[in-house]
């Protein structure tokens, strides 16, 4: 009694703009003397007596507290109920799989991410599924619905930035009866919420922008309907598709700056994009906040945020890696998302359809101002 004039209630975080309810999402109440953020909690087993369904937490891989400190984090954001998992292909893996029997319809971009593709290619195809495949840009889906149980949408996509218009694309196949999950990766729920928008699942990695420092691997599924909730956590239960604990608390605990590290990697993304698209030795710039950009429209229409990834293409195979070679700034690696600048040449992996002097370059937090002229200079060497 004597501290609870120290105690105050919970804010309504429904009411709340992104950048509090990310500062806002992993804290704990205001309990006299303890941390704002508890720690990681590392277990395979807790104390569990009697009955477990009575029990919070019994065992290692059917929950976790920092999954759920997590999980309500991410629902907040999301809005809807948030499950995470090991890995955004093991989050992408859950809704195939607890979505798709043998005999149904599988509607999937050309375009999407390449590992989703392999997949639905190597495992689903093989167990009966049948797949129909259209391009993104355009809405070319929309003449492939007929019969479909899932609709599997990413905009803007993995690598090629093309966007779709999601309520258009959910409005139709929902008409249809097929259930829509949506790849959210490039975009982050501060950037676009697919469940305001109608999808039945929002999948991303949060291996890219959402964590954003590069130093883990880890995935999410939001969904609204609590039935679909039950069956992707069976799913992760039994397939053991489950984070570490302490990624899971690494990536909370990056949450808080998710809102000011999009502010300054979109603005950082928007800068290289004007820059490289005023430039005559780069050809096909993409970025969906380039108001000359092709989904700048649609893009405006349903995101919130740009995303932190932009593309383009220099002549040849050589002077990319001349311009990738001379860049003092931009680190050479893969994936995207995180505070250090960084690019690759895509067509180095195979797998997607584009051209070998293509590069993804993901902006980080650096000023924009030590990033152009080093973008600058390494242009000048790389291509005459
Ligand atoms: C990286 C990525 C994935 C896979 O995520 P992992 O965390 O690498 O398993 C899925 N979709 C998109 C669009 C991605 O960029």
């Amino acid at each position: 009694m004597e501290n609870s004039q120290h105690t105050k209630p919970d804010v309504d975080r429904a009411v709340l703009q992104d950048a509090t309810l990310v500062v806002r999402a992993g804290m704990t109440s205001a309990e006299q003397g303890q941390s704002f953020m508890p720690g990681p909690v590392f277990a395979a087993a807790f104390h569990a007596a009697g009955e477990p369904g009575a029990v919070p937490y019994t065992y290692g891989r059917y929950h976790n507290p920092t999954w759920t400190a997590y999980e309500r984090a991410l629902g907040d954001l999301e809005g809807g109920s948030a499950l995470v998992f090991g890995s955004g292909m093991a989050a992408v893996m859950a809704v195939l799989g607890s979505v798709l029997r043998p005999g149904d319809v599988i509607v999937m971009p050309s375009d999407s991410y390449y590992t989703a593709r392999v997949l639905v290619d190597s495992y689903f195809a093989n167990l009966g599924v049948e797949v129909r495949r259209a391009p993104t840009a355009g809405g070319a889906q929309l003449e492939h619905l007929s019969g479909a149980r899932l609709v599997w949408l990413e905009s803007p996509t993995n690598p090629g930035l093309d966007v779709c218009d999601l309520p258009r694309l959910i409005r139709a196949a929902h008409d249809v009866g097929a259930l829509v999950a949506v790849d959210n990766t490039t975009a982050t729920p501060l950037g676009q919420r697919p469940l305001s928008l109608g999808a039945d699942f929002s999948v991303a990695s949060d291996t890219k922008a959402l964590t954003g420092h590069a130093d883990l691997v880890l995935g999410h599924v939001a969904v609204r309907d609590l039935t679909w909730l039950q069956q992707v956590r069976a799913w992760r239960t039994q397939t053991g598709s489950i984070a570490g604990p302490m990624e899971v608390w690494l990536a909370l605990r990056s949450l808080a700056t998710l809102d000011v590290r999009l502010e300054r990697q979109c603005a950082n993304a928007l800068g290289m994009a004007s820059y490289l698209a005023s430039s005559p030795k780069v050809e096909g710039v993409r970025y969906p906040g380039l108001p000359t950009d092709p989904a700048h429209a649609l893009a405006c229409a349903q995101m919130r945020r740009f995303g932190t990834v932009v593309t383009f293409t220099l002549p040849t195979q050589q002077s990319a890696e001349r311009f990738l070679a001379a860049s003092l700034l931009i680190t050479e690696a893969t994936s995207f998302g995180g505070v250090y600048t960084t690019a690759e040449r895509r067509a180095r992996w195979g797998g997607d359809m584009v051209p070998q002097g293509f590069i993804r370059l993901s902006a980080g937090c650096e000023a924009l101002a030590d990033l152009l002229p080093d973008i600058e200079k390494a242009l000048h060497r790389a291509v005459t």
